[in-house]
């Protein structure tokens, strides 16, 4: 029993199979605070152009069957390449925003989740952004818990990451169901299922079985991008049953679409 989380070299000298396995993320912590657009954040302000429409939601959802009027996208979080260096920034971008529609999609497109709010991504170079936009439009309407997202700034800890066993050849996983065990933090598996919002590395599929995403436009498999974790004290955000909402994004292209997943 350990109480404190396995660092990767900890991890590789127990398992040295698990060494080509591992994938670089970031994870983020927020901070209840006061963020600004020139900061990566939770539910705080985005860089924006000033000529850019804010992207609104017109899809049905839970309270409007019409889907109208539209309603404005709430910012769930903004990083800047500085804050979560690693292999998921396409060449000469440095901010990745994340939104979504405030409003839980009964009836979502193919490439969101169902009963979920509905994401938007958008990439950017800061130095392009002009004048930043005054604030944003409010939402007519939204789910009355967990999709407004309280404004946090954010601390980041760079890590390698490892799958969830059942993603594992089979013949490693009794040695890393073991390992788990040996390391776990407070009865939880403090290896392939480290909490929290991140960005990169492997998703958890503790509940089902893994699923994989080929992309749209170019069939190439989908990495994981984002994960949006929920805790009702900090972020206020609770997606699921208290679960996880992971995007994932084509490697090939930044601009073919990304793929919604909620776990
Ligand atoms: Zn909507
Ligand atoms: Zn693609």
């Amino acid at each position: 029993m350990s109480m404190h989380q396995p660092s990767a070299d900890e991890i590789v000298s127990r398992l040295p199979e698990l060494a080509p396995y591992g994938r670089s993320a970031v994870r983020l912590h927020p901070e209840r605070g006061e963020p600004t657009e020139q900061g990566s954040s939770v539910g705080g302000p985005l860089l924006w152009p000033s000529d850019e429409p804010w992207p609104m939601c017109s899809e049905p959802d839970d309270e409007e069957p019409s889907g109208l009027p539209a309603v404005a996208m709430v910012p769930v979080a903004q990083i800047y390449a500085s804050d979560a260096p690693g292999p998921w920034w396409p060449t000469g971008i440095d901010l990745l925003q994340i939104l979504w529609c405030p409003n839980e999609h009964w009836e979502a497109p193919p490439n969101q989740a169902d009963v979920s709010p509905l994401v938007e991504v958008r990439w950017r170079r800061a130095a392009d952004v002009g004048v930043a936009l005054p604030p944003p439009p409010v939402p007519a309407r939204h789910y009355d818990y967990g999709y407004l997202p309280n404004p946090c700034t954010i601390r980041t800890e760079q890590i390698i990451d490892f799958p969830y066993r059942e993603e594992l050849p089979e013949e490693l996983r009794p040695r890393l169901r073991k390992l788990i065990e040996d390391t776990d933090i407070e009865g939880k598996d403090s290896i392939t299922r480290i909490a929290g919002w991140k960005i990169g590395g492997w998703p958890t599929w503790h509940l089902t079985c893994p699923s994989a995403f080929d992309c749209e436009e170019c069939q190439g498999r989908m990495a994981l991008l984002f994960t949006v974790a929920s805790d009702d004290l900090v972020t206020g955000v609770v997606v699921g049953r208290a679960g996880d909402l992971r995007i994932f994004a084509c490697p090939n292209d930044h601009r073919h679409p990304f793929h919604v997943d909620l776990h």
